[in-house]
């Protein structure tokens, strides 16, 4: 067509060769990373109202021998995609459960909240391989909580209902990712039996100094309290944040503030020694 003129097509077709390639790339290799385990966990915890520790997030990463660590912000978009977050999310599942009854052998008693896409939620599998680990490691009471987004509610409300039922049933806990990012409106979520709002990073970011972000951040509070949810921050990352958050009721802080995600070993020793302080 005219309007693609030849300007617009000489700067554009690079670009797409660019996408295409990585498609490409990431087509071979996530799955081969799947195969040879180069897949980790990093694990960041959220610090309870009272100082304690009792929750961590699990957070991807991906050790490329070609790229090194890769973030999932490159990955995870061309996994929902590929369909590939199916097995993706199932080993995060399962390796989560394996090093929460490590932890526990350790005398280590916490929760891992898992980041669930809404492409893993048409596929039943996720109940029965979540069930299947909790049994084949023994825990009576199941340790993980599931972190879903707005979007992956509203998109499918019929699915999403069944979805925390089954997760409700398993005894995990639904936190709501990204909060206030999506562009649902609050009757709309006011339905879904969830138990706790993840307050975005976009809002926590200089809460202090801006008077319409606290006015937000208050409204968002008055909401999650409205609806018995808890509120769990996320990137806090200086102490003027925390101090305005936790005075305005957040529950539950996450941020560099606290810790950055790490290995499981890592989280270990800051773990023991975050304790004994
Ligand atoms: P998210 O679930 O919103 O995770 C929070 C992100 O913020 C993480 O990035 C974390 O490392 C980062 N973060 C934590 N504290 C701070 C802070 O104080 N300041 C700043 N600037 N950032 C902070 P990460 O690990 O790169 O993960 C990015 C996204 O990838 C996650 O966003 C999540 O949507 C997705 N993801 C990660 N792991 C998984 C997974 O196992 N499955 C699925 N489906 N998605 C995953
Ligand atoms: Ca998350
Ligand atoms: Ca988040
Ligand atoms: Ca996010």
């Amino acid at each position: 067509a005219k309007e693609n003129g030849r300007g617009k097509f000489c700067v554009f077709a690079p670009e797409m060769n660019q996408r295409v390639f990585e498609y490409l790339w990431l087509d071979t290799n996530l799955r081969k990373a799947l195969e040879n385990l180069q897949l980790h966990i990093h694990y960041q915890p959220k610090i309870d109202w009272d100082g304690e520790v009792h929750s961590l997030e699990a957070l991807v990463r991906w050790q490329s021998p070609e790229r090194g660590l890769i973030p999932p912000q490159e990955f995870i978009a061309y996994a929902e995609e590929s369909g590939l977050i199916v097995p993706l999310g199932r080993w995060v599942m399962l390796e989560v459960v394996r090093q929460l009854a490590d932890w526990r052998e350790k005398g280590i008693h916490l929760r891992v909240a898992v980041n669930v896409s809404a492409r893993q939620l048409a596929d039943q599998s996720i109940f029965s391989d979540l069930n299947q680990a909790l049994k084949e490691f023994q825990f009576d009471d199941c340790p993980i909580d599931v972190e879903l987004t707005e979007s992956c509610l509203i998109e499918n409300a019929e699915q999403a209902h069944s979805v925390i039922q089954q997760f409700s049933e398993l005894g995990a806990q639904i936190h709501l990712d990204d909060f206030g990012t999506g562009y649902s409106s609050l009757s709309k979520l006011a339905h879904f039996p969830i138990n706790a709002i993840k307050l975005d990073q976009s809002f926590v970011r200089d809460v202090h100094k801006q008077a319409v972000s606290q006015s937000l951040v208050r409204a968002i509070i008055a909401f999650a309290q409205a609806l018995q949810l808890r509120v769990i921050a996320e990137g806090v990352e200086t102490k003027k944040e925390d101090i305005f958050l936790t005075r305005n009721g957040v529950n539950e802080r996450q941020g560099f503030l606290f810790a950055k995600p790490m290995p499981a070993e890592a989280f270990e020793k800051w773990y023991r020694e975050y304790q004994s302080k």
